[in-house]
């Protein structure tokens, strides 16, 4: 194992161990659930949204430390951002981590940057989903309730 995987490793044990916005968002916004039978994890993904910036993201569940971690990072990424960069995102994420897009520099899939420490679960297909999980959940969460909170408001 390299270094760098190692830096990677104890990044993703750091979020498990301390997840960034693991709470709920009170109020209103937009929500989808996850669920990842092949290991168990189940997130809740919420996202706060004002004129089509993602004002604010958490998230709530358990999981093994890759899920947690992978919504913890997703959740820092995310904020402050607009839904359109979001979705991008996404698609970088889970074209890279199913090697949907395997550009790869000397064996290293290219992932958004603030998530590259994922990088390494593609080599354990069985824990793909476990790092997508959160983002699946976020991908229905933006795409969800989107008339419902304008009708609300
Ligand atoms: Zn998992």
């Amino acid at each position: 194992m390299s270094d760098l995987d190692e830096l990677y490793q104890s990044v993703i044990l750091e979020h498990d161990r301390n997840p960034r916005n693991f709470r709920a968002i009170e109020g209103e916004r937009q929500e989808a659930e996850g669920y990842n039978p092949l290991c168990g994890d189940r997130v809740k993904v919420m996202v706060r949204v004002e004129d089509g910036i993602v004002i604010d993201a958490a998230f709530q569940g358990s999981g093994c430390a890759i899920s947690k971690a992978s919504a913890s990072l997703m959740t820092e990424a995310v904020r402050g951002k607009p839904v359109a960069e979001v979705e991008k995102m996404f698609t970088e994420f889970r074209d890279g981590m199913t090697g949907r897009n395997d550009q790869t520099t000397e064996g290293r899939t290219v992932l958004p940057p603030k998530l590259a420490v994922l990088g390494g679960v593609k080599r354990f297909p069985m824990r793909v989903k476990c790092a997508t999980l959160a983002w699946h959940a976020l991908h229905k969460a933006l795409a969800t309730n989107e008339q419902e909170a304008a009708g609300s408001q």
